[in-house]
């Protein structure tokens, strides 16, 4: 399971990465030629629209919000702190602005991806518009209402010995980006997904082209790339919503189609059923059910030779083998077979929950509470001259299923002949 998160984690994160750091690298090294300034100044515009476009088209409200935050941090840079630095300090109005934008970004940034995109997309988007531009309301009056103190709030260096001038931004702001970071990191970590992966790594690169104000392009780039790489995030989870099983995680019925349409010449289909799933349902609820298809699933993901499994629909499943004969295959279906056969699931029934940790760890050291398990049967076949294709396969693979069952299931069955 952890390495799988690692793996999975690596490849959300490769992406954005790999774009960012491509850009960082065109900045430090100036690799880019002289372009028209309107031109570089389009590319922000231009992936704002494409990204806006896919997250409209996909529901995504959170990425419209971070969209709009982005183009913020770019326009505030632009119009408020380049003019800013030209000037020096004088009046500390804008600078007061630009503190604020910055501190409250990745605050916003955050409670707009936790917040779960539920009703009709324009009530959705309205509502966060509504907060959030309450919460930069309440800013702006207080800063106007008590400027003292809001300078000495957000712009002085509270904690002189952990400021890094190079930052760009106040004292402040940089801890509230770097708060960010750190909780984006913990959700992305703890669920792969490329909507965190593009948040964090578009939290990184808005600290990190902040600084570099007076580069011809720095910024302009860098929120192109930003805004370029959330508009990914969308295409990628929308690819995977309609690739993937949102039960199991496994690759689903699509996905499937897809593979069966490159397989090679030779290659065995095993077809995995669950054993009495039905009473299984009925005597501990849908919910543990549920979670057995996935304790399955995740065995099945582990399958050796070649294999990978998806999810045919119901409670069965599909595992493929490129260049495999249905013999050869059998060792790596009877290791699940039995690997699940032994697995203990832990029955954690809500009703008779422990009411607070210490009676829960009491209860533990009594037993570990009840467990239960469940079988599979499988049958397998290979491509052949009386089964040419996938379809037929899946066919012979059934009927070995069916063999498998009325052999007294728990078992693995090749199609004969
Ligand atoms: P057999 O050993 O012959 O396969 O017996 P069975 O009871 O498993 O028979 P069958 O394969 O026909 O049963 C399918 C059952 O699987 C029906 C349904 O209750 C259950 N099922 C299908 N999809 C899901 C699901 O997504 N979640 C849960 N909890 N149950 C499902
Ligand atoms: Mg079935
Ligand atoms: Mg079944």
């Amino acid at each position: 399971m952890m390495q799988e998160r690692i793996t999975r984690l690596a490849f959300t994160l490769l992406p954005p990465l790999a774009i960012a750091l491509g850009v960082a690298a065109t900045v430090r090294g100036d690799l880019l030629p002289p372009l028209p300034r309107g031109l570089m100044e389009a590319g922000p515009w231009l992936a704002a629209l494409l990204g806006a476009g896919l997250a409209l088209a996909y529901g995504r409200t959170r990425v419209l919000v971070f969209i709009g935050l982005v183009l913020a941090v770019y326009l505030g840079a632009v119009f408020q702190l380049r003019p800013m630095a030209y000037q020096g300090a004088g009046d500390p109005a804008p600078a007061l602005g630009y503190a604020l934008l910055t501190f409250l970004v990745p605050m916003i940034a955050v409670a707009n991806s936790f917040w779960t995109e539920r009703y009709h997309i324009a009530m959705d988007l309205g509502l966060r518009l509504l907060a959030f531009g309450a919460c930069a309301g309440i800013g702006v009056v207080l800063i106007r209402q008590y400027p003292d103190a809001a300078e000495a709030f957000l712009l002085t260096i509270h904690w002189p010995a952990v400021h890094w001038p190079g930052l760009g931004m106040p004292q402040v702001s940089s801890w509230s980006l770097l708060l960010g970071l750190v909780i984006t990191g913990i959700a992305l970590v703890r669920g792969p997904r490329p909507f965190w992966a593009a948040q964090w790594v578009g939290l990184l690169g808005m600290g990190w082209m902040l600084p570099q104000l007076f580069h011809a392009y720095a910024l302009p780039l860098s929120a192109t790339a930003i805004l370029i790489i959330l508009s990914l995030a969308v295409i990628q989870e929308s690819f995977q919503m309609a690739f993937r099983d949102d039960l199991t995680g496994l690759p689903g019925r699509r996905a499937l189609n897809e593979r069966l349409q490159r397989l090679g010449r030779r290659y065995a289909i095993a077809m995995t059923d669950v054993d009495h799933f039905k009473k299984f349902n009925d005597t501990y609820g849908h919910d543990l059910g549920d979670q057995v298809l996935r304790v399955v699933a995740s065995h099945l993901r582990k399958v050796g030779g070649g294999g990978r499994a998806y999810r045919y629909g119901g409670e069965e499943f599909t595992i493929v083998f490129p260049g495999k004969r249905a013999q050869q295959c059998v060792p790596f279906l009877d290791e699940l077979r039995e690997a699940i056969q032994d697995y203990d699931i832990v029955i954690r029934d809500e009703k008779n929950r422990p009411e607070d940790r210490r009676e829960g760890r009491a209860r533990r050291g009594q037993g570990r509470g009840q467990t239960v398990s469940v079988t599979i049967s499988m049958g397998v076949a290979e491509r052949d001259a009386e089964h040419p294709d996938p379809e037929a396969v899946i066919k012979a693979a059934d009927q070995a299923l069916y063999r498998a069952k009325e052999g007294g299931r728990n078992r693995v069955c090749t199609h004969e002949g």
